[in-house]
């Protein structure tokens, strides 16, 4: 089997693998689409170092194409199409027993032990996984749309840790693919959104998903705009999904007493911001995080994308085949494009 790696600063080449083995309650996936998340890119980049070759890849769909032993074949048909849940949660740990597989203490470990070799990842043909990694999507499931699945999920874990109720407002600063998910998940989930993005076609992108108003933060002060726009209050829920220090200290200005405010992008370089613990004292405000998919979010994220209640094609701007890799990681990096999935 092919598996496209990173192999060095901005290049990336297809290697020949051996097919894995689905193993006793394990199946079999033919990956047919894998999109590149920002973890990867990073990688790409070398912002992020990892040991190369690195095969990366967790935003991958396909359908599944053999059965382990003591797999029940009615309830797993060959050829249904699936997301898979890459990241893998250990089920012990405090975290995972308690529903935030995110932050499961053995994850990381595992996904580290694979660094640095061939191992098969999303960006291959074939990945042999757990039954519980597997979620199943409906046949007429686009992959320009199951390869959202997993950023989906991770941004829902988000809107989770907001805790959005009907009528509120929310901010949104970033208009790149998380700031819009964020966007999309908001106006679901009841509320009045206010997205600070300076590109012209992003917020054209944000207005057409229901973003209520749209501030250009090279031109007006967001902070006081978010305010004027509230009643003086702040947003009860602000996102930052970018990943700058100043724009995360901006998120916390515009949030309201007794609101959320959710650190969703980690940042780059991770430099520390001023918070007053008396503003924190006075206002009952929340600040806290959001990463990676939790169980739940993922199943969510799976149902919602697979009946189609809201369509995030218009997100997949390009799609490349495996040979050209470096281009569609080249494409993803780029600020003209959402997101880009590599064809298997
Ligand atoms: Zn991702
Ligand atoms: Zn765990």
């Amino acid at each position: 089997m092919k598996v496209v790696a990173i192999t060095g600063p901005r290049k990336t080449g297809v290697f020949d693998i051996e097919k894995p083995v689905p193993g006793p309650g394990q199946v079999l996936i033919r990956i047919h689409a894998c999109a590149l998340c920002t973890f990867e890119q990073r990688v790409f980049t070398q912002v992020t170092k990892k040991a190369l070759p690195y095969v990366g890849g967790h935003e991958c769909a396909g359908v599944i194409e053999e059965l382990g032993p003591g797999v029940d074949a009615a309830a797993w048909p060959l050829g249904r199409k699936v997301a898979v849940r890459v990241l893998q949660s250990c089920g012990t740990c405090y975290y995972c027993r308690h529903g935030q597989e995110n932050l499961c203490t053995g994850a990381y470990a595992k996904s580290a032990a694979s660094a640095g070799s061939l191992n098969p990842n999303g960006l291959g043909e074939y990945l042999a996984v757990n039954l519980d990694q597997v979620y199943p999507l409906a046949d007429d499931t686009p992959y320009e749309q199951a390869v959202f699945v997993e950023p989906f999920a991770c941004v829902l874990n988000s809107i989770e840790r907001g805790q959005i109720e009907l009528g509120d407002d929310v901010a949104v600063i970033g208009g790149g693919i998380m700031g819009m998910l964020h966007v999309i998940a908001s106006k679901m989930s009841g509320a009045r959104v206010i997205l600070s993005e300076p590109d012209p076609n992003r917020a054209e992108m944000a207005r057409r998903y229901g973003a209520d108003v749209v501030l250009n933060p090279k031109e007006e002060d967001v902070v006081a705009r978010v305010k004027e726009l509230t009643g003086g209050m702040g947003a009860n829920v602000v996102f930052n999904t970018t990943p700058f220090a100043a724009l995360a200290a901006q998120a916390v200005a515009m949030t309201a007493p007794l609101g959320r405010c959710v650190m969703y992008s980690s940042l780059h370089p991770d430099e520390p911001i001023q918070v007053s613990p008396n503003a924190i004292h006075n206002t009952e405000v929340v600040i806290t995080g959001s990463k990676s998919p939790s169980v739940k979010s993922f199943d969510t994220s799976a149902r919602i994308l697979s009946k189609g209640i809201v369509d995030l094609r218009p997100l997949l701007t390009e799609s490349y085949e495996k040979e050209d890799a470096d281009t569609a990681f080249e494409r993803a990096c780029s600020m003209d494009t959402y997101r880009v999935m590599i064809k298997f």
